[in-house]
This record gives structure tokens, sequence and C-alpha cells, in this order.
């Protein structure tokens, strides 16, 4: 009885996680490639995991068949990983070592019939498989899921080749009576092999809903017409700098000069392309020295790394000259843009935001095309008197 249990226990956890995974498949609509291939994985695995249980210790037919099937199993769940980074198992090499692990099924199964080499084979093929996906997963460690699902990798292509090397010099005899290191070798491949499907399956499923949940927060955070971050972005970015994560020593603020205009003039199709381009002028130019994000209609900004005032003069200085330098598609004019700098000072951004827009204002007012400081010293009335004059 406790025997059959066991023996139920193994097929079931994969049907389990082969239609756990095909349902997120499904409830995903084409947003979880993994949950598929992890599936068919899944699948495969239970097929040849069957074949092997119910067959005939005798039948090298069925066994060779499910020793097939195993391998694509393995292959199809590293597939799961690997196209989460967009990537793939390199695919001569995948079938290359098929081949060989087929020719080698094939000689030791029906033609010297040596079970030392069929074993040997199946492990080395499979610690084979799992190298071929090692790679990809050793660069893309960058979290603790990765690192681990890293470590469960190395740990089963480690199994593998071990299994592969404990057994290739036992003695046939002892293998053929099904007893001593045959069935010892049996369990340590029945728990080694649970254990990674099982870790693989729980990894998995963690993989694709934080996945999930990152690419909802990008797609929030994302502004669809420029592609730039979004207001949403930059208030997170704000609240993460007064909680003191990131340092900015300045901000820019950026409003386009009379775009009203392009609209009027060139039809608002235009005028959305326009601040596409923009938007990659303006990203280009800046390089990694601050992160820029659309906050409104036309207008940007800028939270400068550089510690001065002086630094985000500079920059708002290369980021005007590179819009006013680009030809537009579609317009005839050169387009220009506004910009308001301030000097954070204490991580207080948002007064910072302030002043830069009314420096906006000003550098409106004395004739646009232009770059001014904030003049925190001045308070907001002055500034308005200022700019006036
Ligand atoms: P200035 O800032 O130089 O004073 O003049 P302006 O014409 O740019 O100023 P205003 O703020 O009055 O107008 C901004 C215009 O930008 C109005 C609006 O139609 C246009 N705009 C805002 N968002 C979009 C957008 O997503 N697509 C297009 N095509 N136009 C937009
Ligand atoms: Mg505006
Ligand atoms: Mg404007």
């Amino acid at each position: 009885m406790s025997d059959a249990i066991f023996f139920w226990l193994a097929p079931t956890v994969l049907l389990i996680f082969a239609a756990a995974f095909a349902l997120v498949a499904y409830q995903q609509d084409g947003y979880a490639p993994e949950a598929r291939w992890a599936s068919l994985g899944f699948f495969i695995g239970l097929v040849s995991l069957l074949i092997d249980t119910l067959r005939a210790p005798s039948d090298l037919v069925l066994m060779a068949t499910a020793t097939a099937l195993h391998w694509p199993a393995l292959a199809a769940i590293a597939q799961a990983f690997l196209v989460r980074h967009g990537r793939g198992l390199p695919l001569r090499p995948l079938a290359a070592v098929y081949v060989i692990g087929l020719a080698v099924l094939f000689h030791s199964s029906f033609i010297d019939r040596s079970p030392n080499l069929g074993v040997a084979n199946a492990n080395l093929i499979g610690a084979a498989i799992q190298f071929l996906a090692l790679p990809v997963l050793a660069r893309k460690r960058g979290t603790l899921l990765d690192t681990l699902i890293f470590g469960t990798f190395l740990f089963a292509a480690l199994c593998y080749s071990l299994r592969a090397a404990l057994f290739l010099p036992q003695d046939v005899a002892v293998i053929e009576t099904g007893q001593g290191f045959w069935s010892l070798y049996n369990l340590t491949f029945y728990l080694t092999t649970g254990l990674v499907s099982l870790m693989n399956a729980v990894l998995l499923l963690i993989a694709i809903g934080s996945d999930l949940i990152h690419r909802h927060y990008q797609a929030a955070e994302t502004d669809i017409l420029t592609g730039l971050p979004n207001r949403r972005a930059f208030e997170r970015w704000i609240d993460a700098a007064r909680d003191g994560e990131t340092e900015y020593g300045a901000v820019i603020m950026i409003d386009l000069d009379h775009f009203k205009r392009v609209n009027d003039t060139c039809g608002h199709d235009t005028g959305d392309a326009v601040l596409g381009q923009a938007a990659g002028v303006l990203s280009q130019a800046l390089g990694g020295r601050g992160n820029l994000a659309r906050i409104g209609g036309e207008e940007f900004a800028v939270l400068v790394f550089a510690a001065t005032l002086e630094a985000g003069l500079h920059i708002a200085e290369d980021l005007r000259a590179a819009i006013s330098r680009e030809r537009f598609a579609g317009v005839s004019w050169n387009i220009t843009g506004s910009f308001g700098v301030a000097g954070v000072s204490q991580r207080r951004i948002r007064a910072a935001l302030r002043h830069a827009d009314r420096a906006v204002y000003c550098a409106k007012e004395g004739g646009r095309d232009r770059v001014v400081p904030a003049r925190p010293d001045l308070g907001i009335a002055r500034y308005e008197a200022v700019a006036a004059e």
C-alpha cells in the first residue's frame, strides 16, 4: 500500500504542475510564455516518468523512450527560465547534444545492451542540457530570485553529473538483479530529480508572479506617447529622494516654446510626433546624468545627479542646444524650449521644482529658447516683477 502511494505521488505532483502552468499561461493570455514552456516541460516529464515506472523491467524500447522524453522535458523547463530574459537555449548545441544522446541510447539499449552506459548517458545528456542554460542564468543573476534560479540549475547539473560518475563503474550483474546499487541509484534519482523539479516549479511560479507585477509597474510608469517615464514615475523618484535613497543636486524644468503653433499649423499628429522626437533628443543629450520624465503635455523635467547648480545649468544648456539644433519631421521652423534650473538643498526637491518652474516663466518672459537659473532668494512675487521688467 505505502509503495503504491509513493509510486503515484511523483506523477501526481508533475500533473499538478503541468496543469497549474497551463492555467497560468491561459489566464495570462500570452503574457507569460514561460508558463507555456513550463507546462510543456512538466507534461513531457510526466509522460516520461509514467512510461518508465509502468513498463516491464525488461522492456528496453519503453525504457529508451522514457529517457528520450526526459531530455526534452529538461530542455523545456530550462527554456521557461530563459524566455524570462528574452533568451533561449542555443539551438545547435542543444540539437547536437540530443542527437549524440539518442545515438548512445540506441547503442546501449539495443546493440551492446549496457545498462551502465545507458544510465551514464541519460545523466550526462541531462547534465549537458542544464549546463547549456547556465551561462545566461549566470549573467542574469541580478536579484536574489535569479541567484536562486542559477543555484538550482547548478545543483541539478551537478546531480546529473555525479549520478553518471557514480553509476558508470558499478557491477552490471548487481544492476540486473534489481538489487543493491540499482535501487540505491533509483532512490537517489527520484529524490534529487523530485527535489529539483519542486524547486524549479516554485521558483518559476514566484518568477512569473514577480515579472507580471514588474511589467505592470513599468507600464503604469511609462508615457505611451514618448516612451519616457511619466509623472507617476517622477513622483516616485521625488519620494525616493526625500527618503534619502537617491541624491540629486539640481532640477531642470523644460517647456517647449509655442507648441500650440505646431498643432495649429501642422496638425495634432505632427505635434505628437514632435513630442516623441523631442523626448529622444533630450534623453540622448542628457545621457546618464539625470532622470528625465515627461510630466505634462509639452513639459519635461530632469532630476540631475550632479552636486551643484552650475553643473545643472551646464546640462540644461546641453539640452537646450540639442533641441534648437534638431530638425523636427513635418515642421518647417526650429522648435525651441525654455529651461529653468534650481539647486536642491537638504533634499527639498519639491521646493526646488517650484523655483525651477518660476525660472521657466522668466525664460519665457525673457524671449524663450534659454536657460534661466532659479533665484529662490527673490521670492515668487519678486520673480514675477523681475521677469516683467
Ligand atoms: P509657450 O509655452 O511658449 O508659452 O507656448 P505654448 O503654445 O507651448 O504654451 P501652452 O502651454 O499654452 O500650450 C501647450 C500646447 O501643447 C497646448 C496643447 O495643445 C499642446 N499639447 C499638450 N500635450 C500635447 C500632446 O500630447 N500632443 C500634442 N500634439 N499637443 C499637445
Ligand atoms: Mg506648457
Ligand atoms: Mg509651451
